[in-house]
């Protein structure tokens, strides 16, 4: 019998621990792993903050590699960069490249990841109107960012928009964020943890709109941004834009294959397609989450991580469904922000720690039940709440809100009794960066 070929498209994140998790499981048939950047897998999280200031020391591309280019060698994996995957034939299991090559398969899993969403003004085509996502996209940006003191505006509110703020403010540039919505970061934080980070970056001195659009972007002669109109007419100068209002999944090869698509690739509870030889993961899958309504898709390193470990089980034949808790982290001047959980539809939340000196976490509660918790500057609290809320846990809004509350204490403490009812009626709270 021939050993099983298993083809991951993407070496991104999801991709690259794709073909790692099946080595690691000692999985012994051929994988080949295509990515369309000419590059050795890379991490993202670095682009929009140390490889832009210098600061961690990420300024080299090979500080970024996700694995040296002996790893690929010594495990026997195909990596194929610089190709682009165009069609997938599903009859006879065979993806079909842009070179020209055509890739067998026994198991293809799509990594594919997402690409920023463009802005739909007039003006968004001209020079200095950019985007991060890559690698070159950082390249460009750190050029544009190394020189003497601009206007740069951002926007978006969201990861890159405040990410970057921080970054190019550190750098001592001058800074405008436009957000469409209310508040900064108002999928992925609760309404109490958004208005402390925009108080934070005001007092760093970024100038941050809120529930402001962008009406146009308006050039010099040469083609190169220099103005930028919003709704109402106000224009603001604008050396340089770069756009960060979300993302759009990479679905079009799987659409193309009929697989079941809709924001992201529709995956069961063990990440396969409506093909079962066909799994997807990261930030292009939509997949169910336990005890939720509906699907979901959610951006982070952490569900591209689990979910390609999810998925090498799958294939081995040792899977189970994929429950991992999700988790996110941002670094911010210096605020270190971590979210354990997804907080979408939380009801309560109780404060523990001191906002006035930026250590502090948010504690989200829906029905009682502990569902996030949002923390600055307080990593431990983060730590620990991803294993209360991946153990299940009975801490209730009156414990946390109690004096001299400790979660370090609570969790060494023998097991509460049960949580009392909840206290609050349930309200409606936006959702996370998950896209429910
Ligand atoms: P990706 O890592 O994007 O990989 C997808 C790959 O597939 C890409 O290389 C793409 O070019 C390739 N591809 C697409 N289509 C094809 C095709 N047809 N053929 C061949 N190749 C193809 N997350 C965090 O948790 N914390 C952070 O601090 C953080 N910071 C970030 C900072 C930046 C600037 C960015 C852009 C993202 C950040 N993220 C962060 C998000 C995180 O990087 C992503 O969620 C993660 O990379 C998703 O992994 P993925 O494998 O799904 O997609
Ligand atoms: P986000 O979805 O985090 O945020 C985009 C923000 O822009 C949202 O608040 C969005 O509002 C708003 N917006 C949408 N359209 C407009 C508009 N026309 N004008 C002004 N604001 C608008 O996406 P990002 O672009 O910030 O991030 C892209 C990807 O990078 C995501 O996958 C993110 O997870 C990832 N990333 C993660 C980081 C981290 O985890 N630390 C760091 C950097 C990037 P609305 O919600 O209404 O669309």
């Amino acid at each position: 019998m021939t050993s099983p070929r298993v083809v991951v498209v993407g070496a991104g994140q999801g991709g690259l621990e794709t073909a790692a998790a099946l080595r690691g499981r000692g999985f012994s048939g051929r994988i080949t792993l295509v990515g369309d950047e000419c590059v050795l897998p890379y991490q993202r999280p670095p682009l929009s903050k140390g490889f832009l200031t210098g600061a961690t020391g990420a300024t080299d591309p090979a500080d970024l590699e996700l694995r040296p280019a002996s790893f690929f060698a010594t495990q026997g994996i195909d990596l194929v960069p610089g190709d682009r995957a165009e069609r997938i034939d599903r009859e006879c299991r065979v993806l079909h490249l842009e070179s020209g090559a055509a890739l067998p398969y026994d198991h293809l899993v799509l990594a594919t990841g997402a690409r920023p969403r463009p802005l739909p003004v007039p003006g968004a085509g001209l020079s200095g109107v950019l985007a991060l996502r890559g690698l070159r996209d950082a390249h460009t940006l750190r050029r544009e960012l190394s020189g003497p003191a601009r206007h740069l505006v951002v926007v978006g509110a969201g990861f890159i928009g405040l990410e970057l703020a921080a970054t190019a403010r550190t750098l001592g540039h001058e800074v405008t964020v436009v957000e469409a919505q209310s508040r900064a970061l108002a999928r992925a934080l609760t309404p109490e943890m958004s208005a402390w980070l925009t108080d934070e970056h005001r007092r760093q001195g970024v100038r941050l709109l809120l529930s402001r659009e962008v009406a146009a972007l308006h050039g010099d002669p040469s083609g190169q941004v220099e103005i930028m109109e919003l709704d109402g007419g106000e224009r603001i100068p604008a050396e340089l834009v770069v756009v960060g209002i979300g993302v759009l999944p990479h679905t079009e090869l799987a659409a193309e294959a009929d697989l079941v698509v809709g924001d992201g690739i529709v995956v069961d509870e063990r990440l396969r397609t409506s093909d079962p030889a066909i799994h997807a993961v990261g930030d292009c899958a939509r997949f169910p989450r336990p005890g939720a309504r509906g699907h979901t898709r959610i951006e982070s390193v952490q569900n591209a991580s689990d979910q390609a470990r999810c998925v090498a089980a799958d294939i081995c034949g040792e899977g189970a469904p994929y429950t991992a808790v999700p988790w996110f982290w941002s670094e911010q001047y210096a605020v270190r922000l971590q979210i354990a959980g997804l907080t979408a539809g939380h009801d309560e939340v109780v404060l523990a720690g001191d906002p006035g000196e930026a250590r502090f976490s948010v504690f989200c509660f829906q029905a009682g039940r502990l569902v996030g918790v949002e923390s600055v500057n307080r990593p431990a609290d983060h730590g620990i709440a991803r294993r209360l809320l991946a153990g299940g846990t009975d801490l209730s809004p009156e414990e946390v809100g109690a004096p001299g509350f400790d979660l370090k204490q609570y969790q060494r403490a023998p097991a509460p009794a049960p949580a009392p009812a909840p206290v609050t009626a349930p309200r409606e709270r936006p959702v996370h960066v998950a896209h429910a």
